[in-house]
């Protein structure tokens, strides 16, 4: 079975202080949740105060980012290492908003994924999606297709059990406009069936391929009803304990 995520990407916001409020509040609601896996993404300066609070809990604690380097030269970036001793499990990479805003791609892409797996235990959660120009003029499949291969290529059977792949169609981050849930579980569908072809059927079958664009808690039932949707990357609607519960609680619910 697979696993099922509600994971929330703060982007940049919340002061320390304040995703620190958050986890406190987080933690007293979580108690009664036993299927759903809950990943919070803060900022770097809040990783290590809200790892240390859901330590004990069933949330995990991912970055946003990681440098593909173990250590040196690199001034500003973080390397893999220092975010699995902040106490976290997961790291995002290759958003979309670090692919238009920064300079990402697939190279860089698949060379932070090498260096995350060779952590203990980091899981990269991998961003794939096309913009809403990509998707008008058709090339959808074939941008995903070439997100997916390039950014995953040279991994292992073995190294795949630690992937977890968001699809975000960029025209639906932060802008209100929701996939609709036939139009994600066609990309999902297809995400799944290149696993099947690049790996094998059984990654394929036990990846967890989350979607991300204006998740909230009114929409996700929708989404999560799909047989390819394996739970939601969410932006805007984590930043608020009471949203991100509900759509826990809503997971939950639905048996996953
Ligand atoms: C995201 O940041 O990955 C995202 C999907 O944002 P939003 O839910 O706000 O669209």
């Amino acid at each position: 079975m697979r696993k099922i995520y509600v994971a929330g990407n703060w982007k940049m916001n919340k002061t320390k202080t304040d995703a620190v409020a958050f986890a406190l509040e987080l933690k007293s609601k979580i108690e009664p949740f036993e299927k759903t896996e809950i990943v919070i993404c803060p900022s770097f300066v809040a990783l290590a105060p809200v790892a240390d609070i859901l330590q004990e809990t069933r949330a995990g604690v991912g970055a946003q980012n990681v440098h593909w380097e173990v250590s040196g030269a690199f001034t500003g970036e973080v390397s893999a290492e220092m975010i699995e001793s902040a106490g976290c499990q997961y790291v995002i990479i290759g958003h979309s908003e670090r692919r238009q805003y920064f300079g990402e791609t697939d190279e860089n892409v698949n060379k932070k994924i090498k260096r995350v797996l060779q952590t203990c235990c980091l899981s990269p959660i991998v961003c794939v999606g096309e913009t809403l120009e990509q998707r008008e003029s058709g090339k959808m499949k074939e941008v995903v297709e070439t997100q997916i291969k390039n950014g995953l290529a040279g991994l292992s059977t073995a190294q795949m059990e630690r992937i977890i792949i968001a699809y975000e169609p960029v025209w639906a981050i932060g802008t209100g406009v929701t996939a609709t849930p036939e139009q994600a579980e066609e990309v999902h569908g297809f995400i799944r069936e290149l696993l099947s072809t690049i790996f094998d059927e059984t990654i394929a079958e036990n990846t967890s391929i989350l979607y991300g664009g204006s998740v909230k808690p009114d929409n996700i039932e929708s989404l999560l009803k799909q047989n390819n949707i394996d739970g939601g990357l969410i932006g805007g609607a984590s930043l608020k304990v009471d949203s991100f519960v509900q759509m826990i609680e809503i997971a939950e619910k639905m048996g996953n």
